[in-house]
């Protein structure tokens, strides 16, 4: 070979490189000739799923109303089935028997000063085909609501969450005895009438204010996709922080013969009655109001001054439901694993809607379901997974997450066993990979999301990720890491969709992907999501449609034909690390912030900048927290970081020669450690207060509903101000650390005793 040749094709392989920069990588878990064989099985699998299909299935899933207990519900549910049957898999239905309040008597009504009656409708639109189905839609309501019949005065209360009503107190205003108008946003719902009962609330309102989803943010319904005047979003109130699910049947699958709790005994009631309504029937409620003009980030885009009341605006609100119990129809389709049949990769979305739902859930189960039909198609060609892959298509998300929880405790000893990964999808969009999920896969999915590309930008969703989060980034040192870090950082999840019972109760690794950024959306859980609505306003083409099916389907496969599970724990130290470092933090902050305001207590500086005309109550002096001991944190976050990084080697060293060690039968016990992996991070007791919720590093918060607390035992402590039990917390965290480690370093050693 002349030189010149050399030279040119040296040239062109680091233009090849370039091109495709993973592809000549072995992947993690795999053989270098197995990782090959992957690889081609991964892009035939890339191909096959359609727009066109994915179209044709959110048209025929979200043509009527669905909800759970609906006809339409249980249809589509057995078109689901003869769907996945018709490709050839072995799929059914499993039952399960839940409460689902639907309403039965809905009013809000200004009784005094002048008389106004909310329209609680959604009125139909000529231009949008499926907005008339009046018969079947599910009126708008918040469902497990407590019934009640209350009248007084109205309070606004901007968000509802903990901090609004420490502002109220500020200003000398108590919501003991009132009702309280909540808008949207900041938390999820449930939390505003948890946080107004325990401020003494006896009815609460919760509405959609224009600047948060409607003509604040652009152009509404059906001109635009935000929310219009009358667009309500409905949506559960049920305690989920306590625990999701059946709220009859806590921990148990509720099977016909399920033992129940008595409706009365329910703790994940709400405490009041609540009801939703739109910005529409909301203005001359907020309009009615007096008192002190609202702080400026409490007010909203309509077209008046913010008041807070205490009236003189008194409300009159009734809510009564129907306390049926609903029958659900969970699909569940199963790929029998060749090698590894005892170890599952689980793969979920739900199908049930408030309403027509185009967007939530369908435009996620539609992605799901040309997966498996492309799976379907794989296996005619001589496919086989070494693990058994369990498609399922929830029912009941939306009033709680009641399928995959009642399904998830039905089989949860079997799921402890043999569930290796559970990924999860909901809505979805137009725009960017978004990725939450347990650290032990952030390798994982980072190789995943960089072999997958962008349909409108062609690059790869990978850089298209690294590329939004620098340009959007405040922080030189986040952009810094942003170029320099292999891996970008994956959300951690807390709660919200039915990845919950699996990462959160049986401590299962968890993922949750989407794409979305791109298209402000205001329709969610109104009769305006629909197919219309979707077409004209979001990924109208269903393009992020078929690059989700690629992007999970990938993932689907690499998990289920490695040789050994891929996850690293290097990503995962790295995340505690920052953790324990953010925790520390927030106890300083929690030191400065109460040793400033006592100082400006005693000086004065509080009172003499107040304005004397208006109402101002000083907070009480308060003991400024005390140090905490976060020794055994650190130590078992160091411990954590070494046996890491020894796995780290030991894999490295396995793949280096072409990994001929993996492929072996010796890998079961192996793959049975890195399974325990997730489950290490749990223990029997849980959270206080809340023991359904077992897994020590992620939870969703018991003040957000579905924002995340990490190492929720203690930041939760920390924010609380209950300092015994910070410590006490430290102490289980420290050691389900430690006990993750040592199986770390187990592996790693077993890693380096396989026969070369
Ligand atoms: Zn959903």
């Amino acid at each position: 070979m002349r030189l010149g040749t050399l030279v040119a094709c040296l040239l062109f392989a680091c233009l090849v490189l370039y091109a495709t920069p993973t592809e000549d990588q072995t992947l993690m878990g795999y053989t270098s000739e197995g990782s090959r064989a992957e690889r081609e099985w991964e892009t035939k699998f890339r191909a096959i799923p359609t727009a066109d299909n994915l179209r044709a299935y959110m048209k025929r899933l979200s043509a009527r109303p669905h909800h759970v207990g609906s006809p339409y519900d249980k249809d589509n549910a057995e078109w689901l089935l003869s769907l996945l049957k018709g490709w050839g898999l072995d799929a059914q239905i499993e039952n399960f028997e839940v409460l689902f309040p639907t309403p039965q008597d809905r009013l809000v009504e200004v009784v005094e000063p002048t008389k106004f009656t909310a329209s609680l409708q959604e009125p139909a639109l000529s231009i949008d085909p499926t907005s008339n189905q009046q018969a079947e839609q599910l009126p708008t309501y918040n469902a497990y609501s407590l019934d009640g019949d209350v009248t007084a005065a109205l309070v606004y209360v901007n968000y509802g969450i903990p901090a609004d009503y420490e502002k109220l107190d500020r200003l000398g205003i108590s919501v003991k005895g009132a009702i309280v108008i909540a808008r949207y946003g900041a938390s999820w719902r449930g939390i505003k009438p948890k946080v107004a009962a325990e401020h003494g609330a006896i009815g609460c309102l919760i509405y959609s204010d224009p600047r948060d989803d409607g003509y604040f943010v652009g152009d509404v319904f059906p001109q635009g996709g935000l929310r219009n005047k009358t667009g309500v979003q409905r949506g559960s109130v049920m305690d989920m922080p306590t625990y999701p699910g059946d709220p009859l049947t806590p921990g148990v699958g509720a099977v016909h013969d399920a033992k129940r709790l008595e409706v009365k005994d329910a703790p994940t009631l709400t405490k009041i009655p609540v009801l939703p309504i739109s910005y529409g029937d909301a203005q001359p409620l907020l309009a009615a109001l007096k008192g002190p003009t609202a702080p400026e980030e409490w007010r909203g885009a309509l077209p008046i001054t913010y008041h807070l009341g205490p009236g003189p605006a008194k409300l009159h609100l009734r809510v009564k439901a129907n306390w049926n119990i609903k029958t659900l129809y969970d699909v569940i389709a199963k790929i029998p694993g060749s090698t590894y049949p005892d170890e599952w990769i689980v793969r979920g979305n739900h199908h049930d809607a408030w309403v027509n739902g185009a967007e939530d859930p369908v435009s996620g189960a539609v992605p799901l379901l040309e997966e498996a039909r492309a799976l379907s198609e794989l296996l005619k060609q001589g496919w086989k997974p070494k693990r058994t892959i369990i498609y399922c298509l929830w029912d009941g998300e939306e009033p709680g997450l009641l399928g995959s929880t009642e399904w998830a405790e039905a089989h949860a000893d079997e799921l402890r066993q043999h569930a290796a990964v559970y990924i999860n999808t909901d809505a979805n969009g137009r725009g960017f990979l978004r990725v939450q999920g347990s650290h032990t896969l952030e390798k994982f999915m980072n190789g995943v999301a960089r072999d997958i590309v962008d349909p409108e930008k062609k690059i790869s969703v990978w850089k298209r990720e690294q590329a939004y989060s620098i340009v959007s980034s405040k922080s030189e040192e986040e952009r810094k890491e942003l170029r320099e870090r292999p891996d970008l950082r994956i959300a951690a999840l807390g709660s919200g969709s039915d990845y919950t019972v699996f990462v959160d109760h049986l401590a299962i690794a968890s993922l949750n992907l989407g794409y979305g950024g791109e298209d402000a959306s205001g329709i969610y859980h109104s009769i305006y999501d629909d197919f219309y609505w979707y077409t004209h306003f979001s990924d109208t083409d269903l393009s992020y449609g078929r690059t989700l099916s690629q992007t999970v389907g990938t993932a689907v496969l690499r998990l289920a034909d490695a040789d050994l599970l891929p996850f690293d724990f290097t990503d995962f130290a790295d995340t505690i690390r920052k953790y324990t470092d953010e925790l520390e933090k927030l106890l300083k902050k929690k030191q400065d912030d109460i040793a400033e305001q006592n100082k400006q207590l005693q000086d004065g500086m509080l009172n003499a900048s107040a304005d004397p005309k208006q109402p101002y109550v000083p907070p009480a002096a308060e003991p400024v927290p005390p140090h905490l001991n976060f020794a055994p944190l650190l130590n078992a976050s160091e411990a954590l970081s070494r046996s890491a990084a020894h796995y780290q080697t030991a894999l490295q060293k396995v793949s280096e020669n072409g990994g001929p060690a993996l492929g072996r039968a010796s890998l079961q016990s192996l793959n049975a450690k890195l399974m325990q992996s997730e489950r290490k991070l749990a223990n029997a007791d849980g959270l206080p207060r809340r023991p359904w919720y077992k897994h020590l590093i992620y939870a969703p918060g018991f003040y957000t509903g579905y924002g995340v607390k990490t190492i929720p035992g203690v930041r939760e402590a920390i924010e609380e101000k209950k300092w015994k039990e910070a410590e006490e917390q430290i102490a289980q965290v420290s050691s389900v650390l430690q006990g993750e480690a040592a199986l770390i370093e187990s592996a790693a050693t077993e890693l380096e005793k396989l026969p070369k």
